[in-house]
């Protein structure tokens, strides 16, 4: 069991550890298929946020939700790719986090998502919360505690 003396940490506000929405690739509502697969595919990353035209969080979408939507019984439809809109397949039962919510929170949240969409009262989209960052900054608490 990990015992640590100082849980102070789980009090702070999660905004200085979220990559802002400009360093976030997305795509749009009205955003086809294939041009999501396109950006998904060179970025390498397995999910990114679906924006409306103001830049409010509308879903999420992955590579695995495209194929599975143009898997035919014999053969993959690409063509189909096209005329396919992201929002016809995104998730949009979303878990987010609000940008003055606390660490603790953000840490219950990537317990089951490898990252969360940050957002305001208005749903903007401000970034996101990696399990990457967060586990960082716990590395860095828990070793801080134990010197
Ligand atoms: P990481 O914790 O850095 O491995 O990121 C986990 C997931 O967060 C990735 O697989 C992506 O789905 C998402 N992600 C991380 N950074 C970005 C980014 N700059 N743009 C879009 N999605 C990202």
């Amino acid at each position: 069991m990990i015992s640590v003396n100082n849980r102070g940490f789980l009090e702070i506000p999660i905004e200085e550890f979220v990559i802002s929405a400009e360093k976030v690739a997305h795509v749009q509502l009205g955003n086809n298929a294939e041009h999501a697969l396109l950006v998904l595919t060179k970025t390498g990353y397995s999910s990114i946020p679906v924006l409306d035209m103001r830049y409010r969080l509308k879903g999420l979408i992955s590579a695995q939700q495209i194929t599975d939507e143009i898997l035919g019984l014999a053969h993959i439809e690409y063509e189909r790719l096209s005329s396919i809109k992201v929002e016809d397949i995104m998730k949009s039962d979303l878990a987010t986090i609000h940008i003055n919510d606390k660490f603790q929170r953000g840490l219950d949240l990537l317990v089951d998502n490898p990252y969360v969409c940050v957002v305001d009262d208005e749903h903007t989209f401000l970034g996101i919360l990696t399990r990457r960052v967060i586990l960082k900054q716990m590395k860095k608490y828990l070793y801080q505690s134990q010197a």
